[in-house]
């Protein structure tokens, strides 16, 4: 097919996801055809040679052109491609996969249940919490707390879980048993003068505020993501995770770590909850369990929710929750093979070494500068969040589009960041295998994009 059909094609057929679908469809928004990968870089259909800076969307955390992960996707095919987990039924590969990743969780987490991606673990989650509160005899514990910001997938329970307003707005969402509360996002205190404590204070107090409005009786869970990803890629204060779990507890409110973005590695821990300190009831995990080689998630639970489920199928019979596709065995074969290579590599202490180079080189690089407000980051994921003025910290107006134009200016210096979907930030979340010489190419030419832009 020549370039023109397929751009052609492409128009006429198919319509993207997160996408300005009337622009598209009128030819005014880019369309890249990805024809191949390696290592830390994409290759296009146009010759383009890209060094992919986001990992796909914080996916491919291997790289791309792993030849071990390929080969046991194409052995798995050919033996088995398919069978389902129903009733009992199983495959040798996706029952050595739950082994390894419970090897890997947190030691008191106790069992997988496979998905197909990030938000229908979630909605897993939420459906195994409702059903823990019913067997526990308390049916009207039962709303969900997340955090603005928080990013937890674009299904209907998922995308009232997402405090991002482009989830909700149109779709007549969130649903009524979602609530958000305060997203621990500093720079974006609501007082200038407040400390990184005092603003620990403060989101404490808005979930308790919270709370008690609401009736702790009707409260079943907390959601959050150890880091905030795609609201921003933000760090939580010091102290959060502990404050906030100690309200939790208090109240007998399950939390669940949404570990899409940080399982396996990202942050240079296995686990974001190993990373912070965070005793979770309930771990998503995604992405990186595959580096998307193949779709695949999981909703790990700990023993004391699997006690609860357990009991609940002995009294109803068996759980009325499944889908087609759950464990699916060349899934599995991905995840195996990945995990293997992670531990092979050694990318969770890389994600932690390369990571802090690239932190640490894009501070130096950028944190002067007078329209930066802050460089961020954690392991492999680093941010860069623009400010028209960086003394008072007032935002540019988002008709600016600061962001998506430096993130414009740095793919054509060959470099792919994402342009985080609210306020102007860029975000970096490469594969796990980067280089310090690749991230002193992330840092050199954002700083060529931003010099572009702003001077
Ligand atoms: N949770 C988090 C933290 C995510 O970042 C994402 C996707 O980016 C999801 C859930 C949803 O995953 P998926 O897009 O695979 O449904």
């Amino acid at each position: 097919l020549s370039n023109d059909q397929l751009d052609r094609w492409d128009r006429d057929n198919f319509f993207h996801p997160s996408t300005h679908l009337a622009q598209h469809a009128r030819g005014e928004s880019p369309n890249r055809i990805v024809t191949g990968g390696s290592g830390v870089y994409i290759e296009d259909r146009d010759g383009n040679r890209l060094l992919d800076a986001f990992a796909g969307l914080y996916c491919v955390n291997v790289g791309y052109g792993r030849t071990e992960i390929a080969d046991a996707i194409a052995e798995q095919a050919r033996e088995l491609a398919y069978y389902h987990a129903y009733v009992g039924h199983g495959t040798e590969t996706a029952i050595t996969l739950a082994k390894m990743i419970l090897d890997r969780a947190p030691a008191h987490m106790s069992k997988v249940y496979f998905g197909l991606g990030g938000s229908d673990a979630n909605e897993t989650n939420i459906k195994l919490i409702w059903y823990y509160n019913n067997i526990l005899r308390r049916p009207n514990k039962k709303k969900i707390i997340s955090r603005w910001r928080g990013y937890h997938g674009s299904g209907l329970m998922t995308g009232s879980l997402t405090g991002l307003m482009s989830f909700h707005n149109k779709f007549d969402l969130p649903l009524s048993q979602v609530l958000h509360t305060e997203a621990p996002y500093y720079l974006r205190r609501p007082r200038q003068d407040m400390s990184e404590a005092e603003f620990v204070g403060h989101c404490v107090a808005e979930l308790e505020a919270l709370i008690a409005r609401e009736g702790a009786d009707t409260i079943a869970a907390f959601i959050g993501e150890p880091i905030l990803g795609t609201g921003g890629i933000v760090p939580p204060p010091q102290g959060y995770w502990a404050a906030i779990q100690a309200v939790l507890e208090k109240h007998d409110i399950l939390l669940v770590a949404d570990e899409v973005v940080t399982g396996f590695g990202r942050l240079g821990s296995m686990f974001g909850s190993d990373h912070y300190g965070i005793k979770p009831d309930i771990i998503t995990i995604a992405k990186g369990l595959t580096s998307a080689y193949a779709p695949l998630s999981g909703s790990i639970v700990s023993e004391k929710v699997w006690k609860v489920l357990e009991q609940g199928t002995d009294e109803n019979g068996p759980i009325g929750h499944g889908w087609t596709y759950s464990a699916h065995p060349i899934g599995a074969a991905a995840g195996v093979a990945n995990l293997n290579l992670i531990d092979k590599l050694g990318l969770v202490e890389n994600a932690g070494k390369t990571g802090a180079h690239l932190n640490n080189a894009m501070t130096a690089a950028l944190g002067e500068h007078a329209n930066v407000g802050e460089v961020r980051g954690e392991g492999m994921l680093c941010a860069v969040e623009f400010v028209k003025d960086r003394e008072t910290t007032t935002f540019f107006d988002a008709s600016e589009k600061i962001g998506p134009q430096i993130a414009g200016e740095l793919v054509k210096l060959g470099v792919i960041a994402r342009a985080m979907p609210q306020g102007d930030i860029l975000g970096f979340a490469p594969p796990l295998c980067l280089t310090e010489a690749e991230a002193d190419i992330i840092v050199e030419k954002t700083v060529q994009a931003v010099e572009k832009v702003l001077g």
